[in-house]
């Protein structure tokens, strides 16, 4: 039996930045993966600088390993088809990295042990340990294996109605003649009933091309017209061979997700804490990893439910759920929506600094 004070099942950031604090604090940490790094993550890979904040991580110093890191300094926002607005910045106000280096990074990084391609296939409460696939012995359980994490299904009671958002997305080397989308200013379309969006996310050598929704209707077709309009506006030209891989994530308040149990906790997409507006997902999961791994501390041989239910209270704090606008609005709201997104005023101060960058 292999023992240690924490199983973390997920190595994504929100489970490897839980294991760094874990690992500091002292704490045997063991961190699963079903995947062997380096391993792609389906994501555009745009992160706002208050992720290195959170992982005490300096930008030059993650661009001084030879790992891509595109600096931000604007966004091209507009409503598909519609003449885009560009805000500009005097300074760098978001990042694009990629995901099979940035993972892989942290999960080193993070210091615990980890054992890579192992999926977890069993969890069974024996007294006041948890055993992991009949051979890990564990005082905790943190579940940060994402939005289908085996953990976080084992919590919940079943029947819940949940709405992820479902996105594709491809990430490919560009050619010489590849795309006219500038690195320092990524592009944002969004669909014309703006359930969803579009983006074209230069890093370096590479073009990350993808679409996002809310609703349940079949994504195909929005990513093939999505796709016809890159070709024409010659913002992209994804070659036939290129690989689209879908995923989804809840956003926080879309979905009834328990947080914690005995002597087990869930963080990062696995408790669907992706921010509502932007999709913005990194800086939660990392955010919640460290709170995870924070609460486990504070509460050191006491890991019942009761001792780790401040890390739910907090959460929901930080992640509160968003309020709808009320049904016979919605027609309105997106009508007046469409209008405001050609707005540079707008979408400056609230579109970009507020929803994305969460500024003001
Ligand atoms: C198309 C798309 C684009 C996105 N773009 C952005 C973006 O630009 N910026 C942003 O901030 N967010 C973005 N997001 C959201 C972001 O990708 C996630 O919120 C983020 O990856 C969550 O991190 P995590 O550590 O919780 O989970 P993950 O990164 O999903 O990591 C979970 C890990 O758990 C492992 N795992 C899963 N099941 C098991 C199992 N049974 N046993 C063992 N291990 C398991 C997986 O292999 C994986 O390594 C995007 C999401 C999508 C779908």
């Amino acid at each position: 039996m292999v023992r240690c004070d924490a199983l973390i099942v997920g190595g994504g950031p929100a489970g490897s930045t839980c294991a760094r604090v874990l690992t500091r604090a002292g704490w045997n940490v063991l961190v699963i993966d079903r995947a062997r790094f380096p391993r792609d993550k389906v994501c555009a890979g745009w992160v706002t600088p208050g992720v290195f904040r959170l992982l005490e991580l300096d930008p030059a110093e993650y661009r001084a390993t030879g790992l891509t890191i595109q600096e931000i300094r604007g966004f091209r926002t507009s409503v598909l088809g519609d003449r885009p607005v560009e805000t500009r910045y005097d300074r760098t106000v978001s990042y694009a990295i990629r995901r099979c280096e940035f993972d892989d990074y942290l999960l080193q990084r993070s210091g615990a042990r980890v054992l890579p391609g192992t999926p977890l296939a069993s969890l069974e409460r024996r007294g006041d340990t948890w055993v992991a696939n009949g051979e890990i012995s564990a005082r905790v359980v943190v579940g940060a294996g994402g939005h289908f994490c085996p953990v976080a299904r084992r919590l919940r009671s079943g029947g819940e109605v949940v709405r992820p958002v479902v996105a594709k997305e491809a990430e490919f080397r560009l050619e010489a003649d590849g795309s006219v989308v500038a690195g320092e200013v990524p592009e944002l379309f969004f669909c014309r009933d703006l359930e969803g969006y579009g983006w074209c996310v230069r890093k370096g050598a590479y073009l990350n091309i993808g679409l996002g929704r809310r609703d349940h209707g079949d994504l195909n077709p929005h990513i093939d017209d999505f796709v016809r309009f890159l070709e024409a506006r010659g913002l992209a030209r994804p070659a036939p061979h290129v690989r689209w891989c879908g995923h989804a994530y809840l956003a926080s308040g879309t979905g009834p997700r328990p947080l914690v149990g005995e002597g087990v906790l869930v963080a990062g997409d696995a408790a669907g804490l992706a921010y509502p507006q932007s999709g913005e997902g990194i800086k939660p999961a990392v955010d919640s990893g460290r709170l995870a791994a924070e609460t486990l501390v504070a509460a050191g041989a006491r890991v019942g439910r009761d001792n780790l239910l401040p890390y739910a209270v907090e959460l929901q704090r930080r992640y509160p759920a968003a309020r709808p606008a009320p049904q016979p609005l919605v027609g309105l709201v997106k009508a007046l929506g469409r209008r405001l997104l050609r707005s540079p005023a707008f979408t400056r101060h609230v579109l970009i600094d507020r929803w994305f960058l969460r500024e003001a």
